[in-house]
């Protein structure tokens, strides 16, 4: 099967540098089901054209020599389409040999790598479960524009009718990375054949190449069940995660409630206070290595990056958009080398087991837990207290006994309108000394912010101690 990309952009021998591909050389390698060309049809000034060719070994394919990755380990024979249909093969092939642009770098031409250029992507034979439609459908709302020519069974038969294969021909204005991580996930989803294991891992390769495009794909619950493989399990996972805090627009929400939250606890510049408390308890437990779970636009990040005892600082937080908005607040594009070394930002989420979070000296949830519906507060207590388990955790949440201090936020009403709940004083304390107990971990409690003799401070907080 191949795959060609073609691109118009001037000068158009540059794709050479993206693909980090010499468009004078043939380049091979071996895969486990079989070989990977790359070579350049056509390479000048005004068109660059850099073709992949799959040769799929179908002994290899029968023999199950892929082995740990159980690729064709279920093909059980040796005539079938694998050796000549656009498939899974194709993506793997893609990683192996374009992995760099893949993930949107280049070493010579980062700017264009970054940019947008025309790009013309022709797979044959492709093959389309659901025809030209879904063809459509997958492609289309992407911006590219489809042309398909539908094969016949056989040209020297043309009764036989149509078959599922396809030439097809994508054209679009787009980052080169953006195109192959497209390709790289509909083609399996067209062909809708996996041939390897589909286990948590591939949920995971579907929603690092399916970001920033799959969570607003209209037909984002059929690529995600056909890329797992229909699953069920997985695919209502991997919606789940691709659809986070999903309302009528989760980031734009959260602006408009912050400014009233901000508004409410404006007079005790209480925001000012909890940073300043959650830091001297890191500095007390003498932390070097601090990850923020939930650190929204940065405000303890930029804190904690500028006092250098902390070595290594590293915020994880759902929405897209604040992350955005840390990276420009904490202006990490202009930040001294040495400095930004210290410091990582994650998109991910808290109710999801994540190895990256492992190896820290303390964790922080600042103004976090509220934010999550009860049901899901499970699965962030063993995704921070049982699988990342820092020496400290500390977790700040309003007090909401103190409420009725606020004179301008009516009664029974929470402080922040994504706020799934505000304990008192007595409902923070069972929630936390019982996650202490299951986790290994002591609990003590501080306020934050003036207290009142009878409600307390304004926001409590919780130090978790590993025992
Ligand atoms: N800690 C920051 C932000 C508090 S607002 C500060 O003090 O300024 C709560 C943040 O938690 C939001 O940015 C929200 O997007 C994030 N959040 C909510 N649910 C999350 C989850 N499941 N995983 C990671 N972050 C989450």
């Amino acid at each position: 099967m191949l795959l060609t990309i073609t691109t118009t952009t001037q000068p158009a021998t540059d794709l050479g540098f993206l693909l980090h591909k010499n468009p004078g050389a043939v380049r091979t390698v071996d895969l486990s089901i079989g070989k990977a060309h790359v070579f350049y049809p056509e390479a000048n000034d005004d068109r660059c054209t850099a073709a992949l060719m799959l040769e799929v070994d179908p002994v290899a394919l029968v023999r199950g020599r892929t082995g740990a990755s159980g690729e064709g380990a279920v093909v059980d024979q040796y005539v079938n389409d694998r050796p000549y249909a656009a498939s899974s093969f194709l993506s793997v092939a893609i990683v192996k040999l374009f992995g760099t642009a893949l993930a949107g770098r280049s070493n010579d031409r980062p700017e264009l790598a970054a940019s947008a250029i025309p790009l013309e992507v022709r797979i044959a034979p492709l093959p389309c479960r659901g025809g030209e439609t879904i063809l459509r459908r997958l492609f289309e709302p992407l911006g590219y524009e489809v042309a398909a020519e539908r094969h016949g069974l056989d040209a020297q038969f043309p009764e036989w009718g149509e078959s599922a294969y396809f030439t097809v021909t994508l054209t679009a204005t787009k980052r080169l990375a953006e195109m192959l991580n497209h390709v790289y996930v509909l083609v399996p989803v067209l062909d809708d054949e996996k041939h390897y294991w589909v286990g948590d891992d591939e949920l995971e390769k579907l929603l690092r190449h399916g970001e920033g495009w799959l969570a607003a794909h209209p037909e984002r619950d059929l690529i995600a069940r056909r890329y797992l493989k229909h699953q069920r399990g997985l695919a209502r996972e991997a919606l789940e995660r691709l659809t986070v805090g999903e309302g009528p627009d989760p980031d734009e929400a959260q602006e408009t409630n912050d400014a009233s939250e901000a508004a409410i606890e404006r007079r005790l510049s209480l925001n000012e206070q909890r940073l300043r408390a959650v830091i001297a308890v890191l500095r007390g437990a003498g932390t070097k290595s601090v990850v923020d779970l939930g650190c929204g636009e940065g405000k303890l990040l930029r804190e904690l990056i500028d006092d250098a005892s902390f070595e290594r600082v590293a915020g994880l937080e759902v929405s897209h958009r604040s992350l955005e908005r840390a990276r420009d607040r904490l202006m990490l594009d202009r930040m001294a080398p040495m400095k930004a070394a210290r410091l990582t930002l994650w998109h991910g989420s808290l109710t999801y087991r994540d190895a990256r979070l492992s190896g820290f000296d303390a964790a922080t949830l600042v103004e976090v837990i509220e934010h999550l519906d009860p049901d899901r507060l499970g699965a962030l207590e063993r995704t921070v207290f049982e699988f990342a388990r820092p020496g400290t955790v500390v977790v700040t949440t309003p007090n909401s006994e103190f409420n009725v201090r606020f004179e301008t936020l009516p009664a029974g009403r929470f402080r922040h309108s994504d706020h799934r709940f505000e304990w008192t004083r007595a409902e923070f304390r069972a929630w936390a000394e019982q996650v202490a107990r299951r986790f290994g971990y002591t609990v003590r409690f501080l306020p934050i912010g003036p207290e009142d003799a009878a409600l307390g401070a304004p926001t409590q907080m919780g130090v978790f101690v590993r025992g």
